[in-house]
């Protein structure tokens, strides 16, 4: 009990620190398809992490912002902490969205999903360092360029540095009011395109076969398979079809969201995809996609972690509460190696994604405590 709470003090005596840093990388602005924005946060983060005793390596990528490696310690076993620093914000947003502190919230965009968490897990390694609290394990922590689009430039590097871990603390946004992430959907996506046979659509309509009607059908066949009480949302939510006002399409595409608790589900719903037969057989149906994430399940390793995680919550005096949620993250990732994960240890705020994107000054410092104390071997 004695060191947590010496955890937090630190914590809390170097709030101004915590904010200074987020409000450093917020003011960076760094959406995932910029490569020069993204890079230009990346060198101040990079920076500030070798300020604090990190040994940073850069992970090049020639199209995406790189990636930052940066470990502390040197124990034989390793943890993860890992997050991204792309945001879904466009450069000039700050204008929009500026960064303010108001009624003890800090708004700004990509302040809650993540930069905030990552100040966190920075506070919690100096914690660490500073109070002199043991931890036998290295403590690895990937910062990635491009969670926002689906990870394709990092997730090879994710997963090498799960495997080397023992357990994976991912610090994105909490659940409202601070609870974590024990479960995440696994999401993916479909295309489906429908082919038919173009005629003149005022001269002889008889001969043609209407890819977009044909897709009509093939959406409330795809929508059916949506089952909220098992967990399984399936939505259309692009479709396009047909090139001018007077020929009947002989095309037309359908791009499909799809989120599932586990892999079982994620192959029942695969299945019913690769299943689907035309109603006009003059066309044909095709699709294609997958998962990108797979699910993040509720193992009893993850449970283990929540429960080790409330604990040290429960010795900060706060209680800490666990959830789903159908976003998905890097952790699905690691989770689904069988890596322990942890997932949500970020900030506490709300409007990830949203006009509104905050969080909570006064939870920062504790929410660090509760990292460094995930981190440390408490004994007492
Ligand atoms: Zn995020």
């Amino acid at each position: 009990m004695k060191s947590i709470i010496r955890l937090r003090d630190f914590c809390r005596g170097e709030r101004d620190w915590l904010l200074a840093t987020v409000e450093a990388l917020v003011r960076l602005e760094s959406p995932t398809t910029d490569k020069t924005a993204v890079d230009r946060c990346g060198a101040e983060l990079a920076s500030r992490l070798q300020a604090i005793g990190g040994n940073v390596t850069r992970l090049s990528r020639p199209d995406r912002g790189d990636h930052l490696l940066t470990e502390f310690g040197c124990g034989a076993s390793q943890i993860l902490l890992l997050g991204h620093f792309d945001t879904v914000w466009p450069v000039g947003q700050l204008d929009r969205m500026p960064l303010t502190r108001v009624d003890g919230r800090l708004h700004g965009p990509g302040v809650f999903d993540m930069k905030a968490g990552i100040a966190i897990a920075m506070l919690a390694t100096r914690a660490l360092v500073e109070t002199g609290t043991p931890f036998s394990r290295r403590i690895v922590m990937l910062w990635t360029t491009d969670e926002e689009i689906g990870s394709g430039t990092s997730r090879a590097a994710i997963e090498d540095e799960a495997r080397r871990s023992d357990a994976v603390f991912v610090l994105e946004p909490s659940l409202p009011g601070g609870a974590v992430k024990t479960s995440r959907k696994g999401c993916g996506g479909y295309e489906v395109i429908v082919r038919g046979v173009a005629a003149h659509a005022g001269i002889e309509p008889q001969r043609g076969a209407s890819a977009v009607q044909e897709l009509a059908h093939q959406i409330l066949r795809i929508n059916a398979l949506q089952d909220l009480d098992r967990g399984i949302s399936v939505n259309v939510v692009q479709v396009s079809g047909g090139l001018r006002s007077n020929v009947i399409p002989d095309e037309a595409r359908a791009t499909v969201d799809v989120r599932v608790p586990s892999a079982a589900a994620a192959s029942e719903v695969d299945a019913a995809f690769r299943g689907l037969r035309p109603v006009d057989p003059r066309t044909s149906v095709e699709s294609s996609g997958g998962m990108d994430r797979p699910p993040l399940e509720r193992t009893a390793e993850v449970e283990r972690l929540y429960k080790r995680a409330r604990a040290i919550a429960g010795g900060l005096g706060l209680h800490l509460e666990e959830g789903g949620t159908g976003g998905g993250s890097d952790g699905n990732f690691t989770a689904a190696l069988g890596i322990p994960t942890l997932d949500g240890l970020g900030a506490i705020g709300d409007g990830a994604h949203a006009r509104h994107e905050h969080v909570d000054i006064e939870s920062l410092p504790d929410r660090a405590a509760l990292v460094a104390g995930l981190l440390a071997d408490l004994k007492d």
